[in-house]
């Protein structure tokens, strides 16, 4: 897997997976209760049965929690353990890729970008963990969203493992499967059954009897900001008040192109964040504003640009965009559009297939990211225009939206560069670049504002904040 121009070979190591039914169920230090069975579909082709999934009942939650303990071993015992687990990731990759194509609709490119940014988490924070001076906090809930179903439920439950903690881990209720793989995997590594528990389910229950529950140490979350401030009550009343959340949460995203920018690279780069994984990245490009006097040739180019992407089943290698995750997403993004099309507002909107959960990609004019009502999770791009003089606006409009997450810039001026990056409250900054990529100990990845708590997720700060050597105040969320 470290050359993704190996179509061929992972072809052939995912190919037996194709019709292959998983399964996944609560995997906990004692007896399984289990709620009833679901059925768990492909949304490309929801006539394709992925798995069979039993949720943690309210009993199953009870004995995990009396069950986790932290992970005493020494550090040293712990790190070799969490490379261990990478090296049988890698080793699995093609059940990994079936699942996340099947179960996540996860292109291979997306897929393979998974695979290796989850072993690269296992890594790093095995690095890390002989380096940590304070003792673990006890027991973590890591709760996880469906958008990278490997590589940050991988990134949550590592770190807090490296630390010496014990985890309840509970993947969003759209990829129990994936998950169950990766806990299996990290058990036959080494990780005690006491000290890595799984609890399959939907949030209101399983997640919120965790995140209310006083044995419970700290909380680690990524997924949409209303879940985490609806998590920072449920603690507030109920955990120790020293209890950390680590939250990475949601954005509306900008980029701004000026009239410097290579228009050839700028398209590339918007096609990429907007619509790479059906726009379906926290970081993904939301509102594009462009220069007005190369708005034209911008708008020209990337609507021809995008009648060159494939739509389609993500098993197939050439598929550009697949699905949105359910039917719930499609419909919630479907409706918006809906509303779009009466105002008129429509640019630009590609066919979707019939089947399966598709949202075609699309672009909506609008006048500023302040028309934006909320994080439309899907391939949907606003497209905004302004004149030179406007700039401060720009900027103030998208700092006033709260949100800090990601920013994008083409520009071939160094000093509006420089200005612009200065200003712009964000986490993460890409210059003359798409505005999608992290890279685990190089690129650290995390929001500003209504965006995360900090500290960044694969950055050199982020391990203490599972130890009791750091406050809850060292990441102040505005959200608060
Ligand atoms: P979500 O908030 O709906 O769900 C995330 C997780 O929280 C799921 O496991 C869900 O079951 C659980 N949950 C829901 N309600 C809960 C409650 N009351 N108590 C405890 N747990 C609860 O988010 P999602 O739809 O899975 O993911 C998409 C969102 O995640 C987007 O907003 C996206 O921007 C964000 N995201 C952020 C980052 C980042 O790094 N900043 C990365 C990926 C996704």
């Amino acid at each position: 897997i470290t050359d993704s121009g190996d179509l061929e070979g992972i072809e052939a190591a995912r190919a037996p997976w194709r019709s292959e039914v998983f399964h996944a169920a609560p995997m906990i230090a004692g007896p399984v209760v289990g709620a009833a069975p679901l059925t768990a579909v492909n949304p490309a082709r929801p006539e394709d049965v992925v798995g069979r999934v039993v949720h943690a009942a309210a009993e199953d939650v009870e004995t995990a929690l009396a069950a986790a303990r932290p992970w005493d071993a020494p550090a040293e015992e712990r790190a070799k353990v969490l490379r261990k687990a990478a090296e049988l990731y890698e080793a699995e990759f093609g059940p990994a890729f079936a699942i996340l194509a099947r179960e996540a609709g996860k292109s291979q490119l997306d897929a393979v970008g998974e695979l290796r940014e989850a072993c690269d988490f296992l890594r790093y924070y095995a690095d890390g963990a002989a380096g940590l001076t304070a003792p673990a906090r006890g027991v973590f809930a890591c709760i996880s969203p469906w958008n990278f179903p490997l590589a940050i439920f991988t990134g949550q439950i590592s770190a807090a493992l490296a630390a010496g903690n014990g985890v309840l881990a509970k993947p969003a209720e759209q990829t129990p499967l994936i998950a169950a793989l990766a806990v299996r995997l990290l058990h036959q590594a080494g990780v005690p059954e006491t000290a890595l528990q799984l609890l399959p389910g939907d949030g209101p229950t399983v997640g919120a009897a965790l995140t209310s529950d006083p044995r419970v140490a700290g909380v680690a979350f990524t997924g949409s900001t209303e879940t985490a401030q609806a998590i920072r009550w449920a603690m507030a009343d109920n955990l120790d008040p020293a209890a950390p959340l680590i939250a990475e949460t949601g954005g509306l995203n900008a980029m701004i192109v000026d009239s410097t920018a290579l228009p050839e690279q700028a398209v590339r780069d918007i096609l990429a964040s907007a619509f790479q994984s059906a726009g379906q990245r926290c970081s993904a490009l939301r509102c594009l504003y462009v220069q007005q006097d190369v708005a034209e040739t911008v708008q020209t180019m990337l609507f021809g640009a995008m009648e060159e992407l494939a739509l389609g089943d993500p098993w197939d290698l050439a598929t550009d965009v697949g699905p949105v995750i359910d039917a719930e997403a499609r419909q919630g993004i479907a409706e918006y559009v809906a509303r779009a099309r009466t105002e008129g507002r429509v640019l630009k909107e590609l066919r979707a297939p019939n089947e399966g959960h598709f949202i075609a990609p699309l672009v909506l004019k609008v006048t500023g990211i302040a028309d934006l009502e909320r994080e439309v999770f899907g391939p949907v791009l606003h497209l905004a225009t302004f004149k030179a003089h406007e700039i401060d606006k720009v900027i103030a409009d998208i700092n006033a939206t709260g949100y800090g997450l990601t920013f994008g810039l083409h520009s071939r001026i160094d000093d509006r560069v420089q200005q612009v990056v200065e200003q712009i409250k964000v986490g993460n900054t890409y210059v003359n670049r798409n505005q999608i990529g992290a890279v685990v100990g190089s690129q650290p990845f995390g929001g500003e504002g209504l965006s995360g708590t900090g500290p960044k997720a694969g950055g050199p700060e982020y391990l203490a904040r599972f130890t009791k050597g750091e406050t809850p105040a060292g990441g102040r969320w505005e959200g608060d």
